[in-house]
């Protein structure tokens, strides 16, 4: 099956998936149910349009920064041997063209994977109910970019440790006030539920999120979802192809592989819900899964265009 198709397929098979993962709960099983659609406006316009804008072109945010602890270089055998794992090919650079152009205004595009010939993957994280430090220390010396969708009230009791994961050039995206199933609530509580989330994130984190992820995908492709986004500030719906579990991935595909562009979910962890393995053990064992593939991990953002100011 050619993408095409697949992306077809998955935006039919994403409203009832959703509601099957929505049977998990996101500390425990998680939004690892297999909600996906491809890049298309929510609105009920059809698929093959690009929602391209005649927007300039500029990136998504920030640069990586160099590390804050003087932690190894990006790339860096010494690095990735002190955690066991053998290195990802680097990402290519970031392409001058973004595949995901966002506009400023209307329907907030819902999708899964970026259309990209690049071998590579994006990493998102999600909820951040574990906060364990070793996972900066991580980050820090591997530099490998994640972008995380963050809930409110599961991160309100320490914002600060996430402070370090952004000044690695990491973004903080919305992912609702306290993880409601947002099909199961009232147009109004949907909106509150982003647009409160938006006002904490912003005012922790000095920006506003530019991406939203309903809990477990649920209500994703649903026009009163997409109105409280379009209301709130956020300009995508970013759900996911592939599931990080404890060892190994759901994926959606069914030969069980990873293509380029596809966004593999995760989630901040700890040996609670991850039968005694941190988030770290986690984490080395979902780029493991990668490496194997041949694939290196992009920054998701310098593959979307923000709307222009
Ligand atoms: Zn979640």
């Amino acid at each position: 099956m050619n993408r095409h198709a697949r992306s077809r397929t998955t935006v039919y098979v994403a409203g009832a998936l959703a509601l099957l993962a929505a049977a998990t709960g996101c500390t425990s099983g998680g939004d690892s149910g297999a909600a996906s659609a491809a890049l298309v406006p929510a609105s009920g316009s059809p698929a093959s349009g690009s929602p391209a804008t005649a927007a300039p072109s500029r990136s998504a945010g920030p640069s990586p920064s160099a590390s804050p602890t003087g932690g190894p270089a990006a790339g860096d055998a010494a690095a990735w041997a002190k955690w066991h794992l053998t290195p990802l090919p680097p990402a290519p650079p970031a392409p001058a063209d973004k595949p995901v152009k966002l506009a400023r205004t209307g329907p907030v595009p819902v999708f899964s994977e970026v259309k990209t010939s690049d071998k590579v993957v994006f990493v998102t994280i999600d909820d951040g109910a574990e906060k364990d430090p070793k996972f900066v220390e991580m980050l820090t010396d591997l530099k490998v970019p994640v972008s995380m969708f963050l809930t409110r009230d599961i991160v309100k009791d320490n914002y600060g440790y996430f402070k370090p994961l952004q000044a690695l050039g990491n973004h903080i995206h919305n992912h609702t006030v306290d993880h409601a199933q947002m099909s199961k609530v009232p147009p109004e509580k949907q909106k509150s539920e982003i647009c409160d989330a938006q006002a904490a994130l912003t005012q922790q984190y000095g920006t506003p999120p530019l991406l939203f992820r309903p809990p477990y995908g649920d209500g994703a492709n649903t026009p009163a979802l997409n109105t409280a986004v379009q209301q709130c500030g956020p300009r995508a719906v970013v759900l996911w192809r592939e599931s990080m579990q404890i060892h190994d991935m759901q994926y959606q595909a069914a030969d069980k592989k990873l293509r380029a562009g596809d966004i593999v979910l995760a989630h901040f962890r700890g040996p609670k819900d991850l039968k005694g393995e941190t988030m770290t053990q986690m984490f080395g064992e979902l780029l493991a899964r990668i490496q194997e593939q041949g694939f290196a991990v992009a920054r998701l953002e310098d593959y979307i265009e923000a709307p222009a100011a």
